[in-house]
């Protein structure tokens, strides 16, 4: 049983090794919590951009589909055309088959 220096200088080093890490193991936990903190505010701030009725300027929250103030459809519908009863596209002002007007003409 011969316990030379060398023994005793690994038997330091593994108290210094375990002091070292003893100390920066909280220093370690502190920044983790930090950052969770840091990370939920992006969660919570998602700006959905308002919908404007264009019938009465109202701003709709988004995912409305009719306008809270006055009612009006804020998603644009197809549009059966009323002489083929063809489906037509939204925007669209003729019908894409037969060319009759979908849009009632300005006065
Ligand atoms: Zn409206
Ligand atoms: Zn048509």
């Amino acid at each position: 049983m011969d316990i030379g220096p060398w023994e005793v200088f690994g038997i330091l080093v593994a108290i210094i090794v375990v002091l070292t890490a003893w100390r920066f193991a909280p220093s370690g936990t502190r920044s983790s919590t930090g950052g969770q903190r840091a990370v939920q505010p992006q969660v919570v701030a998602v700006p959905a951009p308002p919908v404007i009725c264009a019938a009465c300027q109202t701003a709709n929250t988004a995912g409305n589909r009719f306008c809270s103030g006055c009612g009006a459809s804020l998603v644009p519908e197809e549009k059966t055309c009323p002489s083929c009863a063809t489906v037509n596209p939204p925007g669209q002002a003729f019908c894409g088959q037969c060319g009759t007007r979908l849009t009632p003409a300005a006065a």
